[in-house]
């Protein structure tokens, strides 16, 4: 799927999308997936004419294997700068231990009856990332690319704002059933009230702004409604008392 920015959405072998967006000549990949997507991320840009190597830049919402996991082959295959808030990145370089599943949730309790299966395909290659950024910066992607940090699916949890065009990446912070947007699994989340709050954050910090798209980690994109969608949602965290 291609849209009128140069935005392609790949979905992967865990439902997670992952965003090659072309601008001139910057490549950029969201989020390139488990290390099994890879396959299917080289394939999608090659079909645009376009080589793995030229990819400049991987943008990384968090450090989770359907996120992460293919970030260090696409880095050695490019050279791509690989971009991750500053709170992930000792878990991306392998420094620290997170672990896949918490006993939370429905998915985690039911995870947690099957231990090591999970870890055994939740590795992620470490890689050390070029910039480890925070809340507030402005990555020089894309023209311009406003971080949002909304810690609690992972500490380092973050949204990004694509100010050119009005569009924002919400990583698992924010996910998309459909018709509604939702908090990620408790099952996969370190704090999920921490969550909740910083979901009702980032709304409230975008109140004001122009933006119109939504590209979740999970689900579909959100086109032209994204502001409206947002509203609903930190409306609904307020009144289930998760803001
Ligand atoms: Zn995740």
């Amino acid at each position: 799927m291609k849209d009128k920015y140069g935005m392609h959405r790949i979905v992967g072998n865990l439902s997670n999308n992952i965003y090659v967006v072309e601008r001139g000549n910057e490549l950029v990949v969201f989020d390139p997936g488990m290390p099994s997507d890879l396959r299917r991320v080289r394939d999608r840009i090659k079909s645009l004419g376009r080589s793995p190597e030229e990819v400049s830049s991987i943008v990384l919402t968090h450090f989770h294997v359907d996120h992460a996991g293919a970030a260090r082959a696409l880095k050695d295959e490019s050279g791509a700068r690989v971009y991750i808030h500053v709170d992930d990145s000792p878990y991306l370089r392998g420094e620290k231990y997170m672990p896949s599943v918490y006993n939370a949730g429905f998915q985690g309790r039911l995870l947690m009856l099957l231990p090591g299966i999970v870890e055994r395909y939740s590795g992620v290659p470490p890689v050390e990332a070029d910039v480890a950024f925070d809340d507030g910066d402005v990555l020089p992607v894309l023209g311009g690319l406003e971080v949002l940090h909304s810690p609690g699916h992972t500490p380092g949890s973050s949204c990004f704002l694509w100010r050119d065009r009005g569009v924002l990446f919400t990583g698992d912070a924010i996910q998309n059933w459909g018709l509604l947007l939702v908090l990620p699994e408790g099952g996969f989340s370190y704090d999920l009230a921490l969550a909740g709050r910083s979901a009702a954050a980032v709304v409230d910090a975008l109140s004001d702004r122009d933006y119109t798209d939504l590209c979740p980690g999970h689900g579909p994109v959100v086109r032209g409604s994204g502001r409206e969608m947002m509203a609903g949602f930190g409306a609904r965290l307020r009144r289930m008392g998760k803001a």
